[in-house]
């Protein structure tokens, strides 16, 4: 069996979009067909509640150059860009939200910024329309907090939207880790990267598949999967915490020795002994974190378990056989 190449692909994790999903197709298969005649659209629906998996399929029916895969629970949506990644053949291979918050108009011109052989070409926001104060200010300072403690270049302003080089893919697949964070390991994969500028569209139906707790979840993946900012955090208050400790001590100990009010150094005894008790609990919280996701690397659990779909499972292995020809 060959590999099937196409041009283009194009991956879009779904979860719950089903009201936006046929407007999302007309308007790629437009942009696409601008470009070129070789692509593929590749939806992954990540357990949708919704119809979402109903409309890709019908879809698929009428044009085959629509494939589909689709999830047997909610995976969240780096795994099942995760999944969209292993499964498709373009050459290059547009990533984006399925929420039309990434206009699929963009897709030319990354393209084009692409043929001129850049092997990463980010989709960096100008503006964020219709995004609320709390989540501009959270993903502004997240992404230069980001850049900050990790040693390579993340691009700022951006998300996944990006076009990447089927050499990219390839590497991210071959990344074995389970924490996964798509964009910061393309950042981090280095390749010669550029970006272009565009308007980022208010989300037209729904709301925002992105509750709080999975924000933080993906903040605390991030950060943790990159850097050991936080457990440097943690000795270096330990030491601080330690050090107040330490003269609090030797205050107790002139207290009793010179002063000779030893009744009174009990305070200063119950607010060392609980500082200490604090930092303690501080490192242990941060190491646990950690420690967690070690405990979830070494289960080496799949990232996702597909129930059904049209796409070719084959290809996975010829694409290994690629990579090694390539390697080599
Ligand atoms: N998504 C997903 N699984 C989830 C949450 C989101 O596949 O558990 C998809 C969603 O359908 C969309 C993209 O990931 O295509 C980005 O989600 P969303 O628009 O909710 O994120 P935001 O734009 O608010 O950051
Ligand atoms: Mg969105």
């Amino acid at each position: 069996m060959i590999l099937q190449e196409d041009d283009i692909s194009v991956v879009i994790p779904l979860y719950n979009e089903a009201s936006v999903v046929e407007e999302l197709y007309a308007r790629l298969s437009r942009s696409l067909t601008a470009i070129t005649l070789h692509y593929e659209i590749l939806f992954v629906n990540d357990g949708s509640d919704d119809v979402s998996l109903e409309r890709i399929k019908a879809i698929a029916i009428q044009d085959q150059k629509v494939k589909y895969i689709g999830f047997t629970r909610n995976f969240g949506h780096q795994a099942a860009l995760m999944a969209g990644l292993n499964y498709c053949s373009g050459k290059a291979v547009v990533i984006m939200d399925g929420d039309l918050q990434d206009p699929p108009e963009l897709i030319p011109a990354l393209y084009k910024k692409y043929r001129e052989g850049y092997k990463v070409v980010t989709a960096k926001r100008n503006t964020r329309a219709g995004e609320g104060i709390f989540k501009r200010l959270t993903a502004k300072y997240f992404y230069r907090i980001f850049s900050r403690i990790t040693n390579f270049y993340m691009p700022l302003d951006t998300g996944d939207f990006r076009i990447i080089d089927r050499c990219v893919v390839e590497a991210l697949t071959k990344m074995s880790e389970r924490n996964v964070f798509i964009r910061g390991q393309i950042a981090w994969l280095g390749y010669k990267q550029t970006y272009v500028l565009f308007d980022r569209n208010e989300r037209q139906q729904g709301k925002t598949a992105y509750s709080f707790r999975k924000m933080v979840r993906f903040a605390l993946d991030g950060i943790t999967s990159f850097s050991n900012f936080p457990l440097k955090l943690a000795t270096v208050t330990g030491f601080v915490i330690s050090a107040v400790a330490f003269l609090i001590i030797l205050y107790a100990l002139y207290a009793w020795m010179v002063l000779d009010r030893t009744v009174s150094g009990w305070t200063s005894i119950i607010i060392s002994s609980m500082f200490i008790g604090g930092a303690q609990l501080i490192c242990i919280g941060i190491i646990g974190e950690y420690l967690g996701r070690m405990n979830i690397d070494i289960k080496e659990r799949p990232f996702y378990v597909i129930e059904e779909g049209n796409v070719n499972t084959d290809s996975f292995e010829i694409q290994e056989e690629n990579t090694k020809l390539t390697a080599s």
